[in-house]
C-alpha cells in the first residue's frame, strides 16, 4: 500500500513530533533543531519536514494545576503563573539572545490566561472549556519558541496553530477529527506556504464552532499522525527519550530491548495496554494511508529506532510476543450467580449499563460456564460500575438469582502482544507458568479474539514483578546471568578485566549474557541494577559504593527478573564458604576459587552438595586445584564415567613448584625461598606455603571429589618449617631459615631432584611430603611454578593420565574462575 502510494503521487512532507522531554529547556530545542536540519538533507530527497511539538515538559501538567488552584481559591497560582513564564522567557533568551517580539506575545498571553484565572478563581468555577484553552497553550508557545528560534538561525521555517486548522468533535475520553472540514483547511493553509519547515503546535485543535479545545492528554502523538494523513506524508517520525518502542516500559523492566519493527496492531494493543511511548489513537490516521511511523530517540538521533508499519504476514522466525505492558489503577468487578447460566443477553445488560454511565471497560472475561462474568476498569469508576449494576441486575439480585457483585480495588492488568502468538503453540502456557513461578496470583484471565494479545489481572502489589517474570520467560535467554563478586581483590579484579574485555563478544556471538550486578568485599559494596560498566570498574569501586550489608548484596544479585543468578567467591576467607549452602538454597549458583569450603568438615562438604542437588544448583570449583588446570573436571570425568581412580599424586603447589625446581644445591635453600618471596611467588608468611597445609587442603579436595570421606586431620604433612621455627615471627623465621640450609642440602643426591608432592594411595591414605626423584622423572622436569598431576586409575594404569601447565598466578586462576562462569552458562543452556 505504501508503495502504490508513493509511486502515484510524490510524497515531499516527513512530519516529526517531538515529546515533551525533547523539548524540555533551551539545549534540547538546540538539538530539535539539529534534527530536523540534518533530515532534510539526508538522501537528496527533496522533503519538506513538518514539526509537531509537545508543550515543554511538565507545562501541561502545570496549567491544568492554575486552572484547579485558581478554582480553590488558593493564591499560589499566580506565582506558579510567573515562574511559568519566566521559564519560557528564560528559554527565548537562551536560544535567542535579543528575543524578538515573542516576548511581548508570550506576556500578552500570559496576561490573558491570568484574566481567565482571575475569572475562576471570583467565580470559583472553571469549565472544561476554559481548562482547554488554557491547556492548549504549552504547545502554542513551544512552537513559537522553535519556529522563532529556526529563523534565528536563517532556516526558512514558520508555524502553524494548528487550531486553524484541525477540527474535531469533542468526546468524552477521545476527539474525533472532522476529517473533510480539516483537509480542506489544512489545503488551504499550506498551498499558500513555501516554506522548508513548518513548526505545528501538538495537542490543540479546535470545535467545530471555532472554540479551543484539546486532543486530550497526551495527545501530541495523535496531532503527528493526524497531519501525516493530511500532508500524505511519506513517514510520521515520533522523537522521544527512549530509543524505540521497547519490549517492556523500560523503569519497570530494565532489560527490555527495543523492537526493530511492530505491525499497527501491535502497536496500537501496547498503547492501550498502557505502553507510554505511543498514544493509543495514533495509529489509525496511519494505518488508513498506510503511512510508516517511527519511533526514535532525539538523544541518539543515529539510532534507527522503531518502525510500525504494514508488516508482512507474521513470520515463524518472529517471536510470539513483542511487548509486555501493564495499566495500574484498575478495579476488578465480578458479577457472579446461578441466574446467569444460559440466560441471553446478561452481558450486553451490563455492558449497555455501564456504556450508558460512561464506565470504560477495560478488558472483560467470562467463565464458559457462564456463571460468572468479571471486567476491569479504572478504580476511580469501579464505585459507580458497582452501583449501576446493581441498579441494573436489582431484580436478579433481589430473587437471588445473581448472589454478588463484587469489587476488588488495586489490581493492575498485564498484557502480553504479538502478533505472531497465533501461530506458535504454547505462549500461553509460557505466560502462565511464568507467572506461576514467580508466586504471582492471577485474577483474571482474557485473550482477545484476534489472538493477538493475552492479558491477566493481577493484584497491584504484583504487577512489577509478574511483568519482569513473564519478560524474562520470552525475552532472556537461559544464558542471562546475574553475576556477584565477592572480593575484587588480585584474583577477583582479574576476573573482571578478562570479563570487561570478553562479555561483548559473549552477548553478541553465544546468546551469554553475563551481568555483574554487584561487588563486595569486606569493608563495601557497589551494587548496580543493571550491571556495573566493567570498562571504568576499578574507578567506579574507588570512587563509589556503600558500606557492605551481605544480605542485601545476596538479594540483590538474586533479582527475580533474570533467569539465574551465582556468586563468586574470590576471597580466601573461611567465614564466607559458611553461608553457601543457605545461598545454594535461595537459588543461588556458586563459583569459587576458595579453598576452605571443600576443606571444611566432611559433614558441611556433603551438606553443601546435597543442597544443590537438591535445588539442582551448580556449584563450581575447578581453581580450588592448579589455578585453571582442568584437573578436577578431569577427575570428574574420570569417576563419571566409570574409571576407578586407584592413585593421585602431584605437585599443587606453585610456589613449591618453583622453589624447587630452583633449588639445585647451587644456591642455598634459604636464599631461594627469599627469591621466590621477592618475585611475590610465596604469601606473605612463606610458611604457609613451606608448611604444606595448601597443598593438603588440595588433596583433600581432590579425595572428596574420588568419594573418600577424608578430613584435613587425616593428610600426613611433612612440613618443611624447621620446628624451632613454626612459633616465631615471620623476621625472625627469615633471619634463622640459613642456619637449615645444611641439613636441606643433605637430602640432595647426584641424578635426582626434590619435589613436594602430594599423593592419595591405592588405600586412599592422603600425604604430602619431599621426595626424591630421577632426573627422567616427568616431576623432575618442571619448571617455572608449574603444577602436575598425574592420575593413575583402571584405564590409565601403566601410563597415569597426566595435567600440566601453570597452576598459580592471578591471570591463569581468573581465567579458570571465567571458564567455571561459562560452563555454568552452557549447563543453563542446556538444561531448559
Ligand atoms: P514524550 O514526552 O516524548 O511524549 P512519553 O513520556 O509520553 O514521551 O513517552 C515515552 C516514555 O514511555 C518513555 O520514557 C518510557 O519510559 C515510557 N514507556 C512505557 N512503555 C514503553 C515501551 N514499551 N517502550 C518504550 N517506552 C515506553
Ligand atoms: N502536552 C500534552 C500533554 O502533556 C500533549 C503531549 O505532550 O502529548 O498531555
Ligand atoms: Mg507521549
Amino acid at each position: 500500500m505504501e508503495n502504490l502510494r508513493s509511486n502515484s503521487k510524490p510524497n515531499l512532507w516527513t512530519v516529526h513530533k517531538f515529546g515533551g522531554t525533547s523539548v524540555a529547556n533551551s539545549e534540547r530545542y538546540r538539538k530539535v533543531a539539529q534534527i530536523v536540519r540534518s533530515q532534510s538533507s539526508l538522501s537528496g530527497n527533496p522533503t519538506r519536514q513538518a514539526v509537531v511539538v509537545s508543550a515543554m515538559s511538565k507545562v501541561t501538567d502545570a496549567l491544568i494545576e492554575l486552572t484547579e488552584l485558581a478554582v480553590k481559591q488558593d493564591d499560589s497560582y499566580l506565582a506558579k503563573l510567573k515562574t511559568l513564564l519566566e521559564k519560557h522567557v528564560s528559554t527565548l533568551v537562551e536560544l535567542i539572545p535579543a528575543g524578538g517580539d515573542f516576548v511581548e506575545r508570550l506576556h500578552a498571553d500570559f496576561r490573558m490566561i491570568e484574566e481567565v484565572l482571575r475569572a475562576a478563581w471570583l467565580t470559583r468555577t472553571c469549565s472544561e472549556r476554559t481548562v482547554e484553552l488554557i491547556a492548549g497553550h504549552g504547545e502554542i508557545w513551544s512552537a513559537q519558541l522553535l519556529c522563532n528560534y529556526l529563523n534565528s538561525l536563517g532556516v526558512n521555517a514558520t508555524w502553524l496553530d494548528a487550531r486553524e486548522v484541525l477540527v474535531v468533535n469533542p468526546g468524552e475520553s477521545s476527539v474525533a477529527v472532522d476529517w473533510e472540514v480539516s483537509q480542506a483547511k489544512a489545503d488551504a493553509w499550506f498551498a499558500k506556504r513555501t516554506e522548508d519547515f513548518i513548526v505545528i503546535t501538538g495537542f490543540v485543535a479546535s470545535s467545530p464552532d471555532g472554540i479551543p479545545t484539546t486532543l486530550k492528554r497526551n495527545g501530541s502523538d495523535f496531532s503527528g499522525s493526524i497531519f501525516g494523513k493530511l500532508l500524505q506524508a511519506r513517514e510520521i517520525i515520533i522523537w522521544t527519550d527512549v530509543d524505540g518502542v521497547l519490549s517492556a516500559d523500560p523503569r519497570l523492566v530494565p532489560e527490555a530491548v527495543v523492537l526493530d519493527e511492530l505491525s499497527y496492531q501491535e502497536a496500537s494493543e501496547l498503547a492501550y495496554f498502557g505502553a507510554k511511548v505511543v498514544h493509543p489513537a495514533t495509529m489509525s490516521p496511519a494505518i488508513e494511508d498506510g503511512i510508516p511511523i517511527w519511533i526514535r530517540n532525539t538523544f541518539k538521533p543515529t539510532l534507527p529506532g522503531s518502525r510500525i508499519g504494514n508488516t508482512s504476514p507474521a513470520k515463524k522466525t518472529q517471536t510470539p510476543i513483542k511487548g509486555f505492558a501493564t495499566i495500574d489503577g484498575m478495579a476488578l468487578v465480578n458479577v457472579e450467580g446461578t441466574g446467569m447460566i444460559g440466560v441471553p443477553g446478561v452481558a450486553q445488560r451490563i455492558f449497555g449499563a455501564l456504556r450508558e454511565v460512561g464506565v470504560s471497560v477495560v478488558m472483560i472475561s467470562q467463565a464458559s460456564s457462564e456463571h460468572s462474568i468479571c471486567f476491569a476498569i479504572p478504580s476511580a469508576q469501579a464505585a459507580l460500575a458497582k452501583k449501576t449494576v446493581e441498579h441494573a441486575f436489582f431484580a436478579e439480585l433481589h430473587h437471588g438469582q445473581i448472589q454478588t457483585v463484587d469489587v476488588s480495588a488495586d489490581c493492575s492488568i498485564l498484557a502480553a502482544v504479538g502478533d505472531a502468538m497465533v501461530d506458535h503453540p504454547g505462549v500461553a502456557g509460557k505466560f502462565f507458568g511464568a507467572l506461576g513461578k514467580a508466586g504471582v496470583n492471577i485474577r483474571a484471565i482474557a485473550q482477545g479474539s484476534s489472538e493477538r494479545n493475552i492479558s491477566a489481572v493481577v493484584d497491584r502489589v504484583d504487577s512489577q514483578r509478574a511483568l519482569r517474570a513473564v519478560h524474562s520467560a520470552f525475552y532472556l535467554s537461559h544464558q542471562t546471568l546475574s553475576v556477584g563478586l565477592i572480593g575484587p581483590g588480585l584474583i577477583g579484579g582479574t576476573l573482571l578485566d578478562q570479563l570487561s574485555e570478553q562479555a561483548e563478544k559473549l552477548r553478541r556471538d553465544f546468546k551469554i549474557d553475563l551481568r555483574v550486578r554487584g561487588i563486595l568485599s569486606s569493608k563495601k559494596m557497589f551494587l548496580n541494577e543493571q550491571s556495573i560498566e566493567l570498562k571504568d570498574w576499578k574507578k567506579t569501586w574507588s570512587d563509589g559504593g556503600e558500606p557492605a550489608d551481605l544480605d542485601r548484596f545476596i538479594s540483590h544479585i538474586k533479582a527475580d527478573h533474570l533467569p539465574h543468578a551465582v556468586i563468586i567467591d574470590a576471597t580466601s576467607s573461611g567465614e564466607i564458604p559458611k553461608f553457601y549452602p543457605k545461598w545454594i538454597r535461595r537459588g543461588l549458583h556458586l563459583i569459587t576459587p576458595n579453598k576452605k569450603a571443600n576443606t571444611m568438615s566432611i559433614e558441611f562438604y556433603r551438606e553443601l552438595a546435597q543442597s544443590a542437588r537438591e535445588r539442582g544448583r551448580h556449584y563450581l570449583y575447578e581453581t580450588t586445584v592448579g589455578a585453571g588446570l582442568p584437573i578436577i573436571n578431569t577427575l570428574r570425568d574420570l569417576v563419571q564415567t566409570g574409571d576407578r581412580v586407584e592413585k593421585i599424586e602431584g605437585i599443587l603447589s606453585g610456589t613449591l613448584s618453583y622453589i624447587f625446581n630452583t633449588y639445585d644445591g647451587t644456591r642455598a635453600f634459604s636464599e631461594v625461598v627469599l627469591e621466590a618471596k621477592a618475585r611475590g611467588y610465596t604469601e606473605p608468611d612463606p610458611r604457609d606455603d613451606l608448611s604444606g597445609r595448601d597443598v593438603a587442603r588440595k588433596l583433600v579436595i581432590l579425595a572428596r571429589e574420588m568419594g573418600l570421606g577424608v578430613e584435613l586431620s587425616d593428610v600426613q604433612i611433612e612440613s618443611l618449617v624447621p620446628e624451632s621455627l613454626r612459633d616465631v615471627g615471620v623476621d625472625e623465621f627469615l633471619k634463622q631459615l640459613p642456619q637449615h640450609d645444611t641439613a636441606m642440602k643433605s637430602l640432595l643426591a647426584k641424578g635426582e631432584v626434590l619435589r613436594y608432592v602430594g599423593k592419595i594411595s591405592e588405600a586412599g591414605k592422603l600425604s604430602v611430603s619431599l621426595s626424591r626423584y630421577p632426573s627422567s622423572h616427568a616431576f623432575a622436569r618442571l619448571s617455572g611454578s608449574d603444577n602436575i598431576v598425574a592420575f593413575t586409575t583402571a584405564r590409565y594404569h601403566s601410563q597415569p593420565l597426566i595435567v600440566q601447565g601453570p597452576g598459580a598466578g592471578p591471570q591463569v586462576t581468573a581465567a579458570g574462575v571465567f571458564g567455571d562462569l561459562l560452563r555454568l552458562a552452557s549447563y543453563l543452556g542446556t538444561s531448559s
